[in-house]
């Protein structure tokens, strides 16, 4: 690692920023990170109500990697992961056949972010702080906010941790090289209900990759270990279907859904919330790792940059930090 950099900021405070904040500092570096929102975590998140709870990010995750695989085992050690094993279907186009699970899959406990939060512990958050642009000013780089103006803080090192779309907007103004490998970078929409009932409901299945019409998962969230409150269940539009209706309102893409939810489970939920990702998953994730600017210390990493999903950003995380401490 370059001698001189001692102070990083990482922007985005999800698994692969996490990842990245808690390699550097266990080799000696001096980490603070920066979230937009109120907690860590990202998209591997709960949204909580009076008497309810539900994943409306990701939904589960997997381990290939032996690192992962080992990470995962502490975490299942730890009570903040716990295997999760619905009657897994599919449903439409030719369905209805039950899927075994060729790996296991493992949720958050007693939510999805539970993992996220464990990791955060150690290290230096600050929540509710939107970085909106970055600035080199001689080997330093500055850092200016949505909430707090210019922060006094100058840093060695900066990563960013985010969706490309995202991390575009901040490179913009100051690395073209890089803003254009993210630029390239789809990302897609994906319309998720959140649905409550009285009572459980049991179609005979507690998962379902649906393979008709606009929804392409349904899952009964209080199947999930450790899960409490009352019984609910997570629906998500496919990422044809959220695209082509990025923009339309919470109103009226339940009104298109829950007719369709409906059908397939054969209960109306007694209320149901809608929530909008622009940026929930890539259609074409990349292999590279991470991307990393030595000349400017500038690096970027994110679950885009590893093939996707909760495993991806870990390691893309991990990756990044790699090429600083070497
Ligand atoms: C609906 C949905 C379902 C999914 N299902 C699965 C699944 O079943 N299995 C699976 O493995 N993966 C799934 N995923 C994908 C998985 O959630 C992601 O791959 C992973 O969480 C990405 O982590 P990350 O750290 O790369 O990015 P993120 O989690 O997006 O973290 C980026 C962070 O940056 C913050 N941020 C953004 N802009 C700024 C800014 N300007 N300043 C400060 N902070 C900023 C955000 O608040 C966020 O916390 C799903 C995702 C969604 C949305």
């Amino acid at each position: 690692m370059n001698a001189k950099t001692q102070e990083i900021a990482i922007i985005g405070a999800g698994i692969a920023g996490l990842a990245a904040g808690q390699a550097l500092q266990s080799a000696g570096q001096r980490v603070q990170l920066f979230d937009k929102s109120r907690s860590t975590g990202g998209r591997l998140c709960t949204r909580r109500g009076e008497d309810w709870q539900a994943d409306h990010g990701a939904q589960y995750f997997t381990a290939r990697d032996p690192d992962f695989a080992a990470q995962v085992q502490r975490w299942l050690q730890d009570g903040v992961v716990a295997q999760w094993q619905p009657r897994l279907i599919t449903l439409g186009g030719d369905g209805g056949h039950r899927l075994d699970a060729a790996l296991p899959r493992y949720v958050g406990t007693p939510r999805m972010g539970a993992p996220a939060r464990q990791m955060s512990l150690g290290l230096s958050v600050e929540t509710q702080t939107t970085v909106n642009a970055l600035q080199r000013v001689g080997d330093r780089w500055q850092l200016h906010t949505l909430e707090h103006g210019l922060l006094p803080q100058n840093y060695d090192c900066v990563l960013l941790a985010l969706p490309a779309a995202q991390a575009t907007t901040l490179l913009q103004t100051c690395n073209s090289v890089l803003a254009s490998a993210t630029a390239d970078v789809t990302m897609r929409g994906c319309w998720t209900l959140m649905l409550r009932f009285a009572a459980p409901v049991d179609p005979g299945f507690d998962a379902a990759f649906v393979n008709e019409g606009p929804l392409s998962w349904i899952a009964r969230d209080s199947s999930k270990p450790q899960r409490s409150g009352s019984e609910t269940w997570i629906a998500q539009a496919s990422p044809v279907w959220s695209q082509a209706h990025i923009e339309a309102s919470a109103d009226e893409v339940l009104a298109q859904l829950l007719p369709a939810f409906n059908a397939w489970v054969g209960k109306a939920p007694l209320a149901a919330s809608a929530h909008r990702w622009r940026y929930a998953d890539c259609e074409s994730p990349a292999r590279v790792g991470s991307l990393w600017s030595a000349a400017e210390q500038l690096g970027v990493c994110g679950d885009w940059l590893n093939g996707g999903r909760v495993e991806g950003a870990w390691l893309s995380g991990r990756h990044l930090a790699k090429h600083l401490l070497t």
